[in-house]
């Protein structure tokens, strides 16, 4: 298929003497990918169209949010008649309020919670807590995931095994960098050797329970059990960053999934319904510390707005519905067999991962465990497999290191035609 491209093109042109790489997010530059970004016009259910006409099977959902598809009608009425009352109050309304009913109704380990307009600011705030409530400064991550851009986790491994951390961007003090210890996923051992040398000062762990930011990769029993028993017996808090995972991997999360409850918990996308909302909250007793309560501070001016509010409460009521989550996880489990199915047909190394509604490609021997196992993956041919795919029709996140999202807008007809191009592309 020729893809019309001139319009884009002319956009991006444009676009980059005005915004750094052209775009408001990195990603969006298809640097790792190559090639020119398309700039979308509009997307309805399980499609977006670009400013060329080119229309594309999507399976970046926004990152996320589009678990109901694009555009939803019920959502956009939802925000339309909410938006005729009042763009933003900044006092408290009764929106909130059902929303936070919600939230706790998919999430009983969140017990009290704060809304925040991103997932930056949820886990960026859920840190701020463990920190206050325990009086520690470490936290701990693991090594691929992505928990947004605050400084503090903005850091990777130092070398050798438990060492500092260091910076990952410039900007980041190595002062505060130093407080970020970084582990491998999947990796128990690492995660009780750290907590016995230095567990007096870690306040927290957060961790993605599936790693969506470095494509899908599942816990392991062993680790998900460490995971849940080293922190809480040094009297760290454990975080899970549901902000991708969260009505995706389940209704209920990776915690509803595996039947577990963090201490606190952040989500954000699908939470917004395409609005940019994020929450983090979790048991009571740790949320008493958040001002006006307690000496945690945090707060924002547009928390909890009647728009992000509405869409988002939308699109939970939706995803509540027989069948809608279903819809949503049996086209992934299709688009999975199809794949695997294509792999095998023509023998090529690659590996496909999925859990719920997310689902990555690996080009590679094995699928990968950890970060440093994705970063062995043939990202060259992920490359060269994702510009196929949009000349095809399809769009993919533009980078190996992803997870791809399918919704309940997702037909057999969409995963059909995905896969007949998959086939064109994986074959050329
Ligand atoms: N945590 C996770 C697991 C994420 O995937 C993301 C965004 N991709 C974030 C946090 C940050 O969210 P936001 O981009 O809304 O700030």
């Amino acid at each position: 298929m020729t893809r019309k491209t001139h319009q884009s093109d002319a956009l991006l042109s444009a676009a980059e003497g005005l915004m750094p790489g052209g775009v408001n997010s990195p990603v969006r530059a298809f640097r790792s990918v190559g090639g020119n970004p398309p700039f979308i016009a509009s997307a309805h259910g399980s499609a977006m169209t670009d400013v060329d006409g080119n229309r594309y099977i999507d399976y970046v959902g926004t990152w996320g949010p589009a678990i109901l598809g694009h555009a939803h009608p019920e959502v956009v009425a939802a925000v339309s008649e909410a938006a005729a009352r009042g763009m933003s109050f900044g006092a408290p309304s009764a929106a909130e309020v059902d929303m936070a009913r919600a939230v706790r109704e998919y999430y009983p380990s969140i017990e009290m919670m704060r809304m925040v307009s991103s997932g930056t600011e949820a886990c960026m705030s859920a840190i701020r807590l463990a920190r206050g409530v325990t009086g520690r400064d470490g936290i701990v991550k693991f090594e691929g995931c992505y928990h947004g851009h605050a400084d503090s986790l903005l850091v990777k491994a130092g070398s050798g095994g438990a060492t500092f951390g260091v910076p990952d961007s410039a900007g980041v003090p190595a002062s505060l960098a130093q407080h970020t210890w970084t582990l491998p996923f999947n990796d128990a051992e690492a995660l009780e050797t750290l907590f016995d040398a230095h567990g007096d000062n870690l306040s927290c762990v957060i961790v993605e329970p599936v790693t969506g930011n470095m494509g899908v990769i599942p816990p392991s029993p062993e680790f998900l059990k460490a995971m849940i028993e080293v922190p809480r017996k040094h009297g760290a808090l454990l975080i899970f960053d549901e902000v991708m995972t969260g009505f995706r991997v389940s209704r209920g999360g990776a915690q509803g999934l595996f039947g577990v409850e963090p201490d606190l918990t952040c989500l954000g996308k699908v939470v917004g319904g395409g609005l940019p909302v994020g929450v983090y909250g979790g048991k009571a007793e740790f949320m008493r510390a958040i001002s006006p309560l307690g000496p945690v501070y945090q707060a924002g001016t547009l928390s909890g707005n009647p728009l992000a509010t509405a869409a988002g409460l939308k699109t939970l009521e939706v995803l509540a519905r027989d069948g809608v989550f279903e819809a949503a996880e049996s086209a992934a489990t299709r688009l999975e067999a199809g794949l695997n199915r294509l792999v095998s047909a023509h023998s090529i190394a690659a590996h496909v991962r999925r859990v719920g509604t997310m689902l990555t490609l690996f080009f590679g021997d094995k699928a990968p465990q950890n970060f440093s196992e994705v970063k062995q993956c043939d990202h060259e041919r992920f490359g060269e497999f994702h510009r196929a795919m949009l000349d095809e029709g399809v769009y993919l996140p533009p980078s190996g290191y992803e997870a791809w999202f399918v919704s309940a807008a997702h037909t057999d007809d969409d995963v059909d035609q995905t896969l007949v191009a998959a086939e064109a592309a994986l074959t050329r």
